[in-house]
């Protein structure tokens, strides 16, 4: 059975009383009702995740992933964070690839791949991010870009590994843009996913996975993208940051 899920990423913003601010604003807001069988997933920044898993130990509906992990388990790395240090924290899962880290950061479909083993072996789910740019979109190449994202990303690993994973399709120029891709340009691609997935892997597999979508998702048109039979759910930036917005996003999840 797929899981619907919202992931909020919440990037480098927020003071440390703002993210816990934010925390009790969603305690306070995600009830039964809101939530239903919605996954809600929050990636605070790596300082206060470890405050963030502590404020939510008894709250039932949010799980806690990092925004970036680490290839290796340990060593020489300065200012990095390993699998086995966020496992420590009790923390659900990690989203790794994200465009932002791709273009500032240098991370490759082959880094993400080791990325995801890492998480998987450590038991943190993965939220691997894949997209085109809008140069991409333009040439009319981007199913053939995305799919690449999917092959190298993925490459080696099994059906099983596939329960741990959690695609999440953003395009690049909808990113923060205010441009959203329209539900039929998302659901496009979505399909084109879940059929790669079924020669990849089978077609129980394609049909169990989460495909997210991301890319300037708000309270107003949430609903329409999450009608759309291929998308699961989404990942969020901006309207994460507002208790409001994204406790409406989880609604339109649950209510689509
Ligand atoms: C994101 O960065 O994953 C994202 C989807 O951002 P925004 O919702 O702000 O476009």
């Amino acid at each position: 059975m797929r899981r619907r899920i919202v992931a909020g990423n919440w990037k480098m913003n927020t003071t440390y009383a703002e993210a816990m601010e934010l925390v009790d604003g969603l305690k306070a807001s995600l009830t039964e009702e809101v939530v239903g069988e919605t996954g809600v997933i929050i990636t605070p920044p790596a300082l206060y995740l470890s405050d963030v898993v502590g404020a939510l130990v008894d709250n039932e509906y949010i799980a806690v992933a990092a925004q970036n992990v680490h290839e290796k388990d340990s060593g020489a790395y300065t200012g990095e964070i390993s699998a086995p240090m966020l496992a420590s924290m009790d923390l659900d899962a990690v989203i790794i690839g994200h465009s932002e880290r791709r273009q500032y950061f240098g991370e490759t479909n082959e880094s993400c791949k080791v990325k995801i083993e890492q998480s998987l072996n450590n038991e943190l789910a993965a939220i691997y991010c894949i997209g085109e740019t809008l140069e991409e979109r333009k040439s009319g190449a981007f199913m053939d870009i995305i799919l690449k994202q999917c092959a190298e990303g993925l490459e080696g690993f099994i059906a099983e590994d596939m329960d741990n994973i959690i695609l999440a399709y953003e395009p690049v120029w909808a990113i923060g843009t205010g441009e959203v891709a329209t539900p039929e340009q998302a659901q496009e691609v979505h399909a084109g996913i879940r059929a790669w997935l079924t020669e990849r892997f089978d077609a129980e597999t394609a049909e169990n996975v989460t495909v997210l979508y991301g890319g300037s998702c708000k309270p107003g048109n949430a609903a329409e993208l999450f009608a759309q039979p291929d998308i699961d759910g989404g990942l969020i930036g901006g309207a994460s940051l507002k208790a409001e917005d994204f406790t409406a996003i989880i609604a339109a999840r649950t209510n689509a």
